[in-house]
């Protein structure tokens, strides 16, 4: 009797666990494939994982939380943190919603630190994310902040951190770099721009977490838009320097809200 419980329960949770896969969100990356750069690049991205998974060294979430407490010590020592204030409290209150919306979350303590610089950036490393004043200024409501921080968010969980870890670490192993220790390998880290079919995956999750939180997800395809007007700016880094464009990530945002959701975002 006990065992056939066992397998009752057993049974009742795998048809848990494929009601939820059948619910499952499309990630359709092929709105990048008009571009063939972008094609090669995301290619050449899927070949260099595989064999990273397969000769890298590993790098643990622990690692990975270890190298965003040291990141952010280095941070506060050359930037400057807004502590209080409405802003603050906004994107702090925006994290909070985004947070709950993780389907499987792998285990970082998420927290959001406001850099007061003009520069427009966000940017993540083990959990902790970092968003600008100026980005902040460029947003023109919550609903855009929701999806930037999502796509955030998205970086850590897809593991794209962790895989550049990796990359460092299997470099100073195998190739003997090791030319600057953690230091160097948190600013390889920064400094790698993920590749475009990891960016626009970002986009996709971050809509989906905004979405689920209950923001109005159109108004990514606005910011893209609105970011591709500014595409050469000096002051535009970080979230924005690998490409795909901004209006590509525009329109892949906008079929992704399409096909999953059944909204219709204006143009
Ligand atoms: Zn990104």
């Amino acid at each position: 009797m006990k065992i056939t419980c066992t397998i009752f329960l057993l049974s009742s949770l795998l048809n848990l666990a494929f009601s939820q896969t059948k619910k499952e969100i499309k990630y359709d990356l092929s709105c990048l494939e008009t571009d063939a750069i972008s094609t090669s690049t995301s290619l050449f991205g899927d070949v260099e994982k595989d064999l990273l998974n397969m000769f890298g060294t590993e790098v643990t979430i622990a690692e990975e939380i270890e190298l965003g407490e040291t990141l952010l010590k280095e941070i506060t020592n050359t930037f400057t943190f807004i502590e209080k204030g409405e802003k603050l409290k906004k994107i702090e209150y925006i994290l909070s919603k985004l947070k709950k919306e993780i389907f499987s979350p792998k285990g970082f303590d998420y927290k959001i630190y406001l850099i007061d610089t003009t520069m427009l950036n966000a940017f993540t490393l083990g959990g902790k994310i970092y968003f600008t004043t100026g980005m902040y200024n460029f947003c023109t409501n919550d609903n855009e902040i929701a999806c930037i921080i999502g796509h955030e968010i998205a970086h850590n969980e897809l593991g794209h951190i962790n895989d550049q870890i990796k990359r460092s670490k299997t470099a100073t192993t195998f190739l003997g770099d090791d030319a600057g220790g953690v230091t160097a390998m948190i600013g390889n880290v920064l400094t790698t721009p993920f590749n475009q079919k990891n960016e626009a995956h970002c986009d996709l999750v971050g809509i989906d977490l905004a979405y689920g939180a209950g923001y109005a997800v159109c108004d990514n395809v606005k910011l893209w838009e609105r970011m591709s007007l500014d595409e050469d700016s000096d002051n535009i880094m970080g979230i924005f320097s690998s490409h795909p464009y901004s209006i590509k990530r525009s329109d892949c945002s906008k079929r992704h809200i399409e096909s999953n959701y059944n909204l219709k975002c204006p143009k």
